[in-house]
């Protein structure tokens, strides 16, 4: 979501006539983007934004703006107490803010620029791809939910990006026809829990009609969408993605943890039971597929039992990634207040390192199945004189050709697999 956000930011800044420039040094304007997610990436924030306060002295004039999940959709006085040589504090997808700074400020430069920044404050324009993106880009992410009203746990992301909202589906098909007419043909479709859209308000399209309708928009030829979330994983969209083909059967379904006691304590809503019975239907439904999973590791008062509940469910699931994440308290949030962070530092690495190792041990059994067969790959771009793509179920597949591929949906035979990626030849 944060890359989404920025690439959009990127967007609007280059259309009032800003340039992205390699060193913060040599810029007029500095946005740090924020994740607070875990402390690591919180501190990370924290130590770039550090790294900033002697040249806004040196530079006052230079623009600095923190934006993000560290800024939250709350009361910004303490940040602003914290860094006060930060001009702008942006929230999470807020784009306005810095724009109607630079309008007032006097620092887009000319008055045609100053009507086309008007004119993206007043009335949502369809998105231009940012400069790096243009030509080359063969996906794109598309918000369609922001926020979440969950409340799980452990969770900052309510606190920090606010209750859930969908955007309403003409926006978001005018933003992919738009999307593909700047040359994009696939399509991620980003929520916190996304098979949510349309929830909050009833006049929307559930996300199962939605992707029908994007289904229809020329030159978009594959339709991704994440996160979901095992009580929100519906029949309907089910039907859908059968069919539909240009929906891959890519399905992102955290799980956070494979024991009972501990996904009601991280408020989750569904048991590992729960879970794996969805497992079982997607994969009657769509043999071809591929699931990607989330998984906390240390969760406060996670026993060495219940760790192993979770090792246990991810060998009964089989997913094809697990994103393992070693616990970390948020301020404000549940576990935080009422919970004691008691699992060792030492400890939460080594349940990480077994999770990992497990998962590579799965995920290479899968893609060995890949092995001889031919699979469809849209190709995005190029990495030791290879080209790569994707195949519907997310592997990423490498190839060497002597024509150019990117943007191309080419049928390869795989020669080699490995557990995080696989290399083919073009088939004849
Ligand atoms: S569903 Fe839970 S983990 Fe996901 S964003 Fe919402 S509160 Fe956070």
């Amino acid at each position: 979501m944060n890359v989404a956000d920025s690439i959009r930011l990127s967007s609007v800044l280059e259309q009032i006539g800003y340039l992205p420039i390699g060193q913060p040094e040599q810029a007029d304007v500095i946005v740090l983007n924020t994740c607070v997610v875990r402390q690591s990436a919180e501190d990370k924030a924290i130590g770039r934004l550090s790294s900033l306060k002697k040249m806004k002295e040196q530079h006052p004039e230079k623009t600095i703006c923190l934006m993000g999940c560290m800024v939250g959709v709350g009361d910004t006085t303490a940040l602003k107490k914290r860094f006060p040589y930060v001009d702008i504090f942006s929230a999470p997808s807020d784009i306005s803010t810095l724009l109607g700074y630079l309008l007032e400020t006097s620092k887009v430069p000319t008055e045609d620029l100053r009507s086309i920044a008007q004119s993206i404050l007043e009335k949502d324009e369809g998105f231009t791809l940012p400069l790096e993106m243009r030509g080359n880009a063969v996906s794109a992410f598309v918000p369609i939910v922001l926020g979440c009203s969950h409340a799980c746990s452990y969770c900052v992301i309510p606190l920090r990006r606010g209750k859930e909202i969908s955007r309403p589906p003409q926006e978001i098909i005018r933003e992919i026809q738009s999307l593909a007419g700047q040359g994009i043909k696939e399509v991620t479709l980003l929520g916190q829990i996304v098979d949510r859209y349309g929830y909050d308000d009833p006049t929307y399209p559930t996300l199962a009609e939605l992707l029908h309708q994007i289904h229809q928009v020329e030159g978009i030829e594959r339709i991704r969408f994440l996160t979901s979330h095992p009580n929100w994983m519906s029949d309907d969209l089910l039907d859908s993605m059968q069919a539909l083909p240009k929906v891959m059967p890519h399905f992102e379904l955290p799980i956070q943890a494979g024991d009972d006691e501990v996904l009601r304590r991280m408020h989750r809503g569904y048991t590992s039971e729960k879970y794996l019975a969805i497992v079982e239907k997607i994969r009657a439904r769509f043999p071809v597929s591929s699931i990607a999973t989330d998984l906390i590791v240390g969760f406060p008062g996670e026993t060495a039992t219940q760790f192993q509940h979770s090792l246990d469910l991810l060998e009964l699931a089989k997913p094809d990634m697990t994103h393992v994440a070693r616990y970390s308290p948020r301020p404000g949030t549940y576990s935080t207040l009422h919970m004691q962070d008691d699992v060792s530092d030492a400890e939460k690495w080594e349940r990480f390192r077994a999770v990992e190792h497990l998962q590579e041990q799965i995920t290479t059994n899968i893609n060995t199945q890949y092995l001889n067969n031919e699979v469809s790959i849209l190709f995005e771009g190029r990495k030791k004189e290879r080209w790569y793509g994707r195949t519907p179920t997310n592997k990423l597949v490498f190839v060497e050709s002597p024509t150019p591929l990117i943007g191309k949906i080419k049928n390869v035979n795989i020669t080699w697999t490995g557990p995080w990626s696989m290399i083919g030849e073009i088939a004849q």
